[in-house]
């Protein structure tokens, strides 16, 4: 997927539309970015949902031996950030899209 390196959008901070500076904002891991994706619930997390071995009393699957196998996504979503160069404040983009490769034209 090919990203201008510069375009124009509204800035919220000028209140119109100027040049902004795109950049791609460093790739955190699933573990930090989205923690409730593997246990679904805050509480199960804090109280250590993935202790011991099996899957925890859930004997319709069998337990997962290899995480790498489980429906893994091959792309990932672009997060950019939107820096204005008249007043230098940077916003980030609302939803990404999912690309395998983002390139900057
Ligand atoms: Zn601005």
């Amino acid at each position: 997927m090919k990203i201008p390196k510069v375009t124009k959008r509204h800035c919220k901070h000028c209140r119109k539309h100027t040049e902004h500076k795109v950049a791609e904002a460093k790739k955190k891991g699933r573990s930090t970015s989205n923690p409730l994706s593997r246990f679904g619930s805050r509480r199960l997390l804090d109280r250590g949902a993935n202790r011991g071995a099996g899957n925890q009393g859930k004997f319709s699957k069998p337990p997962i031996k290899n995480w790498r196998s489980t429906g893994k996504k091959l792309s990932k979503k672009t997060d950019l950030r939107y820096t204005c160069n008249a007043c230098k404040k940077t916003s980030a983009q609302h939803s990404g899209v999912r690309a395998k490769k983002i390139e900057m034209v």
